[in-house]
Parts: structure tokens; C-alpha cells; sequence
């Protein structure tokens, strides 16, 4: 198995679950796997294709996915093709004579080809090892892409009753998941896989929505060039939005469901081959896309639900690099959904109020968000800091203080207008507003009127979703959205119960380290990327099919000089080597004469060792650290001796939590003290070391270095 992960693959590990979904098929096992999205679900089935005689039938929902399926696995010296309506008569035919002869080790069909006559009978007729139904929640009602095409399913283990099933899928509820056990009849000793749902390397971020253009233009100016989706709520918003990346001289473009089906598809295709860097989209643009290197995934306005939110932002980063998943919150946005709801029956309405309620508590939660959204999904997240979410890396601390006055000033507006009114009514008068529905109803009269004029209205809308949180109000959504007090909210009122409140937070902006490379590096994976680009569309096939950027980026890291450096990059395989590898090798080597300096950086496919000596104080520096701080100014800010910070950083580079030198030696003097440590052995002490190099160099430049040496 792992001999085959290198040869057809070009891969050194198994993700999680990889290995023993693997194991479990050639046991001949039934499989279920729910696996988040980028986990790697597709190398759970090709992995056992090669290996196993004959052929693997794989269903797959999307016709315009196969394609670029199937060039990759053929890229990769897999042969494999597959049959759908696209394909003119001729070419089918050719199909059909090499599956009868047996040239291919994968075959992919879409679900509407089995009940067209005698195709099931010729499927019989082949060698099928193994029949694989991906994205298999689209079988059930119960979840959000239901096919009608996907109940015949059944039919797969009528008719290859010795060929185990593995059902695959990123998205199922209880629900779903026993609809797919029950449709595709699969035996009751089925082994069930279930991967964690996070995403380590996406970042989650929430921003105050003000100036949303200015705040998206200003973190898009560090992403030049990058892919991502900007979702919104409303196809005229993806135009405008659209329109304004342009004249800020980005290339995005539009994509909603309003537009004609070819140029989505012609859209998406841009997309997909890297010659539009931004979709600014509405939901319309979903399941179809499998583009492994999307940087950033923005919602411009926000989602609807919680489990929308998991599936839009998981569409960023699945090749595993670090991405951005950032939501722009404004309260306003929850009313405009509102009036979306007011058109659905009356008790899908208010269960989709509360699915958005849940939402709105992801957004206003102090706590670390990565924590509040495995939650959702039933999954205990076990660390208190992720180090990668807004709320984790901010500086400023959870301020919280008696809010006491401040909800009875709420509470009590909402009894002087007899709990009849909604929350934006009840800011308006503690606001001191003189606007008409004010002056209407004389509430411009009321005691309360301007009380609350210190704090602006978004802090009140804050204030007001605590106290929904903390049970002191309801809102009755049956009834205009207006506002009651609860028992809770009396006692408040009445007996002055402490409430606890927590002040809204400030936006600070976190950008993943989306490449450590230095510069010149950086500017060869420039180059890189570029010919990629070139060489895809020679070939007619998406720019990752022929490296994924992963792998540009280590070779931009690892500077191969030969074939076999190449060969042991990541995702290199014999195949790929033999058609892309000598290109590639040469523009390295030319890069290379013309920019002399460049280095060869560590390679980022190691994986991180969890194991972090000093625990959650290094944690801690690692995040101040991630900040841009300086040692220096960590041991300030956190009241350490800059001797414990530095001993921090000693370990989080020996545990590769930290992967560059950049920010803490001066690089000239690397080689230097390597020569030393070369000379004297890694096991010499520090203090001897410092005595062969002189005393302008200092212990802490040894001991990073040394670290960074012995982090393997
Ligand atoms: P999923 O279908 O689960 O969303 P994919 O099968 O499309 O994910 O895989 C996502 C990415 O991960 C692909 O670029 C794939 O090449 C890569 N990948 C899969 N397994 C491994 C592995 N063991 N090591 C490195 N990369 C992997
Ligand atoms: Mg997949
Ligand atoms: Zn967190």
C-alpha cells in the first residue's frame, strides 16, 4: 500500500483514515466514510482500483467533474476514462471496446445512465471489483443535493453481489446516513469511518461589516493573484461586487443563477484553469467545485445557517494549504434574511430562524470559534485555543462587565411599549431617534426615550442578541419578530438579578501564512505557477491535474537539482515526472543561474509533531509570535523573562510549529554557525559552540539554529 501511495500518487503519508478505509475494501468490506471535504476521500477508492484485479465502478453526481477526474488519475499513469453523455457516438464506442478488453482500471458513470436499457447487463459483464458511490448524500430527501437518479442505486449490489460498496460523502446527518445504509442496501457489518470535521488548516474569522469594500480590497491587496469566492447574498450585489474588484484591478467575475448556463459553466472553467482569480458568487456556485487551491473564501454577507457556513468555507483550502474563511457580520444582514423567510410555510419559517439564530451566536461568540462550530456538529474540540481563529489569536481580552443597568434600560423600554415591538423599534427610542415610526406611535415621549444614547446602534444589537442568548427575551417570530420578557428577563427587571455581558469585539484582521517562502522563492513559485498555467492549457486539462500547489510549492522550497530531488517531492510520481518533470527541472535550473542567492528552504510536507514542549505558555508565544511580535516584545507583553520566550521558540521550532528563520536570525550568519555544529557536533553544548564562533554571535542564534537543524 504505501509502495503504491508513492508509485501512483507521488505521496510519502496516508491522511487519516486513509489507511484503514483502504484495508477495510480489500478485506472486501462494505465502507461508509464521512470524511470532511479535501480529506482525501477519492484516494480511499483509486488507491484500492490499482491494486485490486479488474475494475472500479465509481458514481459520480457530476458530469463536468469526471473529465477532470479522470485526466488526473491518467495523469498519474492510472488508466481510467469514463462514460456520460458528453461523449459522441464514436468516441463511446472506443470506451466500451477498451472496458471490454480490459485497459481500464476506473470507470466513472453518472447515476441517470442506469436505467437506460442494457447498460447495467454490459456493466455485469465487466470484471467490477469494487463499486463506489461518491457524494453519496445526494441519495437522500433528507439532504440538501437530493438526485432522483441515485435511488436506483440499489441495483449495485443486486448486481455485483461479491463486489464490496463504499459510500463516500462529506455532508450527512444521522438522518442522511442511515437513508444511504438502508437505499444502497449495504450489509449490516458495514464499517463506518468518521473523520474529524476540522479544518487545521483554515483560519475563521469574523469581521464587523463597515466599509465591506474597503475591508475586503485591503486584505485582497496581500492576495494578488490568489483564488477565492467572495459569496453574497443577491446576484445584483456578485455584480456589484464584482464590478468593484475590477476597477481595483483585480479579476473577478460574477456568478449567480440568473445567468445563462453556458457562461456559468464558462465562468467556473476560467475558474478552475486559474484565469480568474475571484468568484464573487451567490450559493448558486457549489458542489461543482473541486479546485484544490482556493486561498480565501469571503462572505460578503452571511450565510444562512451553520451548516451552509461549514460548506461554503470548506470549499477553501482543500489541497491542504493554509486558507482564510472570513465572514462579514452586520445584524443587518440577519433582518434581510428575515424577509427571505417571510415567503416560506409557517413552521419551516421559524425552523429556519432558528438555524440563523445559531448562526448569529457563531458570529457574536467570544469563544474559540473552531471549538463553537465542531460543536454544532457534535464533535468536542479539545484544546481551548485553535491558534488559527479570530477569537484565539486576538489581543484583546474578553472584557466583560455588570451589564445590569444596561438590560434593565432594554427591558424596560420593552414594557412601556407593551412588549409590541421588535428589537430595532426598541434601539431606535433608547437612542433618542425622532424617526417617523418614533413620532407615530409618541414613543419620542416615553421615559426611556435617548436613555441609551452612548452606545451606537450595532453595540445595542450586540447587547440585544446577548440577552436573547442569555434567556431574558424572546422574540416571536409568528408575530412581527416583536419582543417579549421571560420570566428571566422579569427577575432582571424587577429584583435587579447580576447580568453579565461581555463587550462586542473589535475586528482584527489574522492572514494565514499562506506560503513561508522567502522571497525569491516565492517569486520561482511565481514562475512555476505561471508555466503551470501554460502548460494546462497546451494540454487541455485544469493547472492542478499536472502539479497541485502543494507541490509547486515544495518544489519552490526544495529547489530540486535533479531528477531524483524532484522524484521525492510530494505528488511526483514516475508518471508525472516522465511528462511534466524535465520542463519543470529546467526552468528551476534556469531561475536558479539567473538568481544565484536562492536557498533551499525546509520542506513544508513534514508533518507538524503535535508533541510541544512548555505546553500552552509556548502555545501562547507561538501566537504572539504568528502576530509578527518579536521575541523581545513577547517576553513585554506577556511579563516573561526573554529568556522563556526564547526557549519557547527553541521548541516550537524543534516541534516545526515554527518553519522559518526569517524573523529571528540574520540569515548571513546561518551558514556560520551550521559550519560550527558541522565541525563540533550537534550534540556540543551551546556555551563551547559560542567559544568557536566568537562573542558577536549570541546563545540564542545558535540555539534557533540548532533547533531548526535538529527539527529534522
Ligand atoms: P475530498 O474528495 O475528500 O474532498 P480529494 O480526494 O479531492 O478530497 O483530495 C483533496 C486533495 O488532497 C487532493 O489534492 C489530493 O491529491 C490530496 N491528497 C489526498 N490524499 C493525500 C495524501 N495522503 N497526501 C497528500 N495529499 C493527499
Ligand atoms: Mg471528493
Ligand atoms: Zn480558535
Amino acid at each position: 500500500m504505501q509502495d503504491a501511495l508513492k508509485k501512483y500518487f507521488g505521496f510519502e503519508n496516508f491522511r487519516p483514515l486513509q489507511r484503514e478505509i483502504i484495508e477495510a475494501v480489500l478485506a472486501k468490506n462494505d465502507v461508509f466514510a464521512l470524511m470532511p471535504t479535501g480529506a482525501g476521500k477519492s484516494l480511499c477508492f483509486q488507491l484500492p482500483a490499482v491494486l485490486l484485479p479488474g475494475i472500479t465502478l465509481v458514481i459520480s453526481p457530476l458530469i463536468a467533474l469526471m473529465k477532470d477526474q479522470v485526466d488526473a488519475l491518467n495523469a498519474s499513469g492510472i488508466p481510467a476514462t469514463f462514460l456520460n453523455s458528453s461523449l459522441d457516438a464514436h468516441e463511446r464506442q472506443r470506451r466500451v471496446e477498451g472496458l471490454r478488453n480490459g485497459k481500464y482500471k476506473l470507470l466513472y458513470v453518472a447515476p441517470e445512465r442506469f436505467p437506460v436499457p442494457g447498460f447495467i447487463d454490459f456493466l455485469s459483464r465487466l470484471n467490477v471489483s469494487l463499486c463506489v458511490v461518491d457524494e453519496a448524500h445526494c441519495i437522500s430527501e433528507w439532504g440538501h443535493d437530493f438526485r432522483a437518479d441515485y435511488r436506483n442505486l440499489h441495483l449495485l449490489r443486486d448486481r455485483f453481489s461479491s463486489a464490496p460498496i463504499m459510500a463516500v460523502t462529506a455532508t450527512a446527518t444521522d438522518r442522511v446516513q442511515t437513508d444511504i445504509l438502508e437505499q444502497l442496501h449495504l450489509r449490516s457489518d458495514t464499517k463506518l469511518f468518521r473523520a474529524s470535521f476540522d479544518r487545521k488548516n483554515l483560519t475563521y474569522q469574523v469581521w464587523p461589516k463597515r466599509a465591506a469594500m474597503a475591508q475586503l480590497t485591503g486584505y485582497l491587496e496581500r492576495r494578488k493573484g490568489e483564488s477565492g469566492i467572495v459569496y453574497c447574498l443577491s446576484r445584483e450585489t456578485t455584480e456589484r461586487v464584482a464590478q468593484s474588484l475590477k476597477a481595483h484591478g483585480h479579476n473577478a467575475l460574477p456568478y449567480h443563477a440568473g445567468m445563462e448556463k453556458e457562461q456559468r459553466t464558462h465562468t467556473q472553467e476560467l475558474f478552475d484553469r486559474d484565469k480568474v482569480d475571484i468568484i464573487c458568487a451567490t450559493i448558486a456556485f457549489g458542489m461543482g467545485i473541486d479546485k484544490p487551491n482556493i486561498r480565501f473564501v469571503f462572505h460578503y454577507d452571511i450565510p444562512k445557517s451553520i451548516p451552509s457556513y461549514y460548506q461554503e468555507t470548506g470549499r477553501a483550502g482543500r489541497d491542504s494549504l493554509p486558507s482564510d474563511c472570513i465572514t462579514f457580520y452586520n445584524n443587518g444582514d440577519r433582518q434581510k434574511y428575515l424577509k427571505f423567510f417571510d415567503e416560506k410555510p409557517p413552521e419551516e419559517r421559524l425552523r429556519a430562524i432558528e438555524e440563523l439564530d445559531r448562526l448569529v451566536d457563531l458570529m457574536e461568540t467570544r469563544e474559540c470559534r473552531r471549538k463553537a462550530l465542531l460543536r454544532y456538529f457534535g464533535e468536542e474540540y479539545s484544546k481551548n485555543n485553535c491558534g488559527t481563529c479570530d477569537n484565539c489569536l486576538s489581543t484583546q481580552n474578553v472584557e466583560s462587565f455588570d451589564g445590569t443597568r444596561l438590560a434593565q434600560m432594554f427591558l424596560s423600554c420593552i414594557v412601556r411599549v407593551g412588549q409590541n415591538f421588535g428589537a430595532s423599534h426598541i434601539i431606535d427610542i433608547l437612542r433618542g431617534s425622532e424617526r417617523g415610526k418614533v413620532l407615530d406611535f409618541s414613543h419620542h415621549k416615553l421615559p426611556t426615550h435617548g436613555v441609551g444614547k452612548d452606545y451606537q446602534r450595532q453595540e445595542w444589537q450586540h447587547y440585544a442578541n446577548e440577552f436573547r442568548r442569555q434567556g431574558l427575551i424572546i422574540q416571536d417570530h409568528s408575530h412581527f419578530g416583536v419582543i417579549k420578557i421571560t420570566p428571566k428577563g422579569w427577575n432582571v427587571l424587577k429584583n435587579g438579578t447580576i447580568v453579565t455581558l461581555n463587550r462586542p469585539w473589535k475586528e482584527e484582521s489574522i492572514a494565514s501564512e499562506a506560503f513561508e517562502l522567502a522571497e525569491v522563492n516565492r517569486k520561482l513559485f511565481e514562475e512555476l505557477r505561471a508555466f503551470r498555467r501554460a502548460s494546462a492549457e497546451q494540454n487541455n486539462v485544469p493547472p492542478f491535474v499536472i502539479f497541485n500547489d502543494y507541490t509547486l510549492r515544495e518544489i519552490a522550497a526544495r529547489v530540486p537539482n535533479d531528477a531524483q530531488e524532484f522524484l521525492a517531492i510530494s505528488g511526483v510520481n514516475e508518471s508525472k515526472w516522465r511528462q511534466f518533470g524535465p520542463d519543470f527541472l529546467r526552468l528551476v535550473r534556469n531561475f536558479k543561474t539567473s538568481n544565484p542567492t536562492i536557498k533551499r528552504q525546509e520542506s513544508v510536507s513534514k508533518p507538524i509533531s503535535r508533541e510541544l514542549k512548555g505546553g500552552d505558555s509556548a502555545f501562547e508565544t507561538l501566537i504572539y509570535f504568528r502576530k509578527g511580535h518579536s521575541p523581545q516584545k513577547i517576553a513585554e507583553l506577556r511579563s516573561l523573562a526573554i529568556s522563556t520566550i526564547n526557549g519557547h521558540i527553541a521548541s516550537l521550532i524543534q516541534s516545526r510549529h515554527i518553519t522559518s528563520l526569517d524573523r529571528l536570525v540574520d540569515p548571513s550568519r546561518i551558514p556560520m554557525i551550521r559550519a560550527a555544529f558541522t565541525q563540533l557536533g550537534y550534540g556540543t553544548t551551546l556555551t563551547e559552540v559560542r567559544q568557536h564562533l566568537g562573542d558577536e554571535y549570541s546563545f540564542e542564534e545558535i540555539k534557533f539554529v540548532r533547533a531548526m537543524d535538529e527539527s529534522g
